[in-house]
């Protein structure tokens, strides 16, 4: 290992080991290597086990994710079913009550099928997440900020805690919504840090991918050999094409976050309920800002009424209605229809989840055109209204604070 660099420079930093030292990292799209002789085999054999490709890619995420091991899988819902078969037959884990609905969709399966004892809490309240957490406990899954409700959670109170409880309860978070360059889980006492690559780790919306990153060596093998066994390491292009992504990580983040500052503040002004950890009304600002090092460019909005929030999305021109974000487009969507719905409507309503929830994963374009997208999009769905004076009020008649 060399010299450490801070993120933004490691994304782009690399010491070439090509022999004809390509500036980027060859693509090696071969399933097999042959062997120099059989009694002296090379470093890869079979691209299931490894490939030169993906290892690059994944020396270049345990790099910023500052662990020591990183694997890099098909899809974050992949990242996810590694992890579980890390655990045996009836264990007992804890998950948070506002997970991503694919994370709740798998835990729910494996549940119901027997194979695990989910229990579901409440992850904001580090007392009442403490007073779950017994040596009968073997795994925590935690997100923060959870989205679209953006709940934050203390990561590493319940780490520490489970921690002091059994060194053996593997404590795992999924860090998709912030990314490397807003957060470091591990850094928190985590044991095991996944995300969804598929958002801003890629950034392109072009591939679906998962990165997972350990400290622990003996974890790791243990990643390592489910990885190998169920063969959903990541394909040489899909790595190619993240490697590709990933070097303008920090960049695109900035610019992505500076916009939704901008935007929750647009929207904060105009009298809607706003929930982002950048704002100082969100109830974990604090909180939120003593574990990351920015707010991430996703948030939500509540309108009250489901009628109002539906004409919105389908009158924005910029945003796409489509799910998921940490793309470099704008996108806006109402998780109770589309990402969510997955959760059935009777335990939405348990967890006080809003049926009129508008969720915006803000983009890199020019925060002005975003903005009067939006205005035009309120306008018309009937959520505000404008004078003579090209004044802006809101539906209660009250002047929004531009
Ligand atoms: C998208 C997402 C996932 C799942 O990742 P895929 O790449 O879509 O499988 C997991 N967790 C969070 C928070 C996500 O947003």
């Amino acid at each position: 290992m060399g010299k450490s660099y801070s993120l933004e420079t490691e994304l782009v930093f690399s010491k070439s080991s090509d022999q004809y030292n390509a500036s980027v990292p060859p693509l090696y799209q071969s399933a097999t290597f042959k062997q120099p002789s059989l009694s002296n085999m090379g470093e890869y054999d079979y691209t299931r086990s490894g490939n030169p490709t993906r290892t690059y890619l994944q020396n270049q995420l345990a790099k910023i994710m500052k662990a020591n091991h990183a694997f890099a899988v098909t899809s974050g819902m992949g990242c996810l079913d590694v992890i579980t078969r890390l655990l045996k037959p009836g264990d007992e884990v804890i998950a948070g009550d506002d997970l991503y609905g694919g994370t709740h969709r798998l835990l729910t399966y494996l549940n119901n099928k027997g194979d695990l004892k989910v229990h579901h809490h409440d992850t904001t309240n580090t007392e009442l997440i403490k007073s779950k957490i017994t040596p009968d406990i073997k795994m925590i899954f935690l997100e923060s900020p959870t989205n679209p409700l953006i709940k934050v959670c203390d990561v590493k109170s319940i780490a520490d805690y489970a921690h002091s409880v059994s060194e053996d309860i593997i404590v795992v978070f999924d860090n998709t919504m912030m990314s490397p360059i807003l957060m470091t889980p591990l850094d928190l006492g985590v044991d095991i840090q996944y995300e969804s690559a598929t958002k801003y780790l890629n950034g392109h919306h072009d591939i679906m991918a998962g990165a997972i990153a350990i400290r622990k060596p003996e974890l790791a093998e243990r990643v390592y050999f489910v990885i190998n066994s169920t063969g959903c390491g990541l394909s040489p292009f899909d790595s190619w094409l993240l490697c590709r992504g990933l070097r303008t990580l920090a960049i695109r983040v900035e610019r992505q976050q500076q916009n939704c500052n901008k935007i929750a503040e647009f929207l904060q002004n105009i009298g809607f309920k706003v929930r982002y950890p950048g704002l100082k009304s969100h109830p974990q600002h604090e909180l939120h800002s003593s574990m990351c090092r920015g707010a991430g460019a996703v948030l939500s909005f509540e309108t009250g009424c489901i009628r109002t929030s539906e004409r919105i999305v389908e009158n924005t021109d910029i945003f796409g209605i489509a799910v998921s974000f940490g793309c470099v487009n704008s996108l806006i969507s109402m998780p109770c229809k589309m990402s969510h719905a997955s959760i059935d409507a009777k335990t939405r309503e348990e967890r006080d989840f809003p049926e009129d929830l508008i969720r915006l994963c803000i983009g890199i374009e020019n925060a002005d055109d975003l903005i009067d997208d939006l205005t035009k999009a309120l306008l018309k769905g009937g959520a505000c209204k404008v004078n003579e004076k090209d004044e802006l009020f809101n539906a209660v008649g009250v002047q929004a604070k531009l």
